[in-house]
């Protein structure tokens, strides 16, 4: 299979520039399957092991269709943990570099409430975080999901052993009815089935083997 390289996608020239900065010349394997799906704006299921480059897929797919000049959530990714989380926001501020002033939030348990509040008070263009912490705020008031485009379920087999699901379906609702999701897992057992079913329309699957 030949991989092609990002400028067969209809990308902005910046955002080019900056992935050939970043050393990405060519598309992974899951890259080359999954951005042509996420640019049309369908829903999508991507299976994929570690490390075969999944955020850049979400996150060009994000950036693609972010306005910058609208200052509101326009992209919300749950992912099972802190570190995890904390390595997608590093990866989304290294791809948004070239689409000027771009906030990214964290919002993760096990860091102060009253923190978070203010910083969301301040807004944010994208927010990546914890199910848990994101339910919470959710609870108190304290995030506006209805601006959401976008949302991201990193993990989601991680995130559903964790016994997230409930929280998930809390977040799904508080999100628009008009979005786009998109389900990353390296794995597809029975609850992501389910999970895919209940939060995703029409989704588009692609699966991509061990490769080499
Ligand atoms: P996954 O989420 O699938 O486990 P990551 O998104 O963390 O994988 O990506 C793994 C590594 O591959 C990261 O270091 C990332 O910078 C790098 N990477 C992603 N896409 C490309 C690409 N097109 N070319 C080169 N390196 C890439
Ligand atoms: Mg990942």
């Amino acid at each position: 299979m030949t991989i092609s390289s990002f400028s067969t996608l209809p990308l902005a020239p910046a955002l080019l520039s900056n992935l050939d900065s970043l050393g990405y010349h060519k598309m992974t394997a899951i890259q080359e399957q999954s951005l042509p799906v996420i640019l049309e704006r369908r829903d999508l299921i991507a299976q994929a092991k570690t490390g075969s480059g999944k955020t850049a897929a979400f996150g060009i797919g994000i950036l693609h269709k972010l306005n910058p000049t609208y200052f509101a959530i326009q992209a919300l990714v749950l992912c099972p943990t802190r570190e995890l989380a904390d390595q997608v926001a590093k990866e989304l501020r290294r791809l948004a570099r070239s689409a000027g002033n771009i906030k990214v939030l964290t919002l993760c348990g096990g860091s102060p409430m009253g923190p978070q509040i203010g910083s969301l008070e301040h807004g944010a263009h994208i927010v990546v975080g914890t199910p848990g912490r994101i339910r919470d705020h959710i609870g108190r008031g304290s995030i506006n999901l209805g601006t959401v485009q976008t949302l991201v379920l990193d993990e989601a087999d991680r995130m559903v052993d964790m016994g997230f699901y409930e929280e998930i379906s809390g977040i799904v609702s508080a999100c628009p009815a008009r979005r786009q999701t998109l389900l990353f897992s390296a794995t597809y057992p029975d609850d992501i089935r389910k999970a895919s079913a209940e939060f995703l329309r029409d989704p588009v699957e692609v699966k991509v083997e061990a490769q080499h």
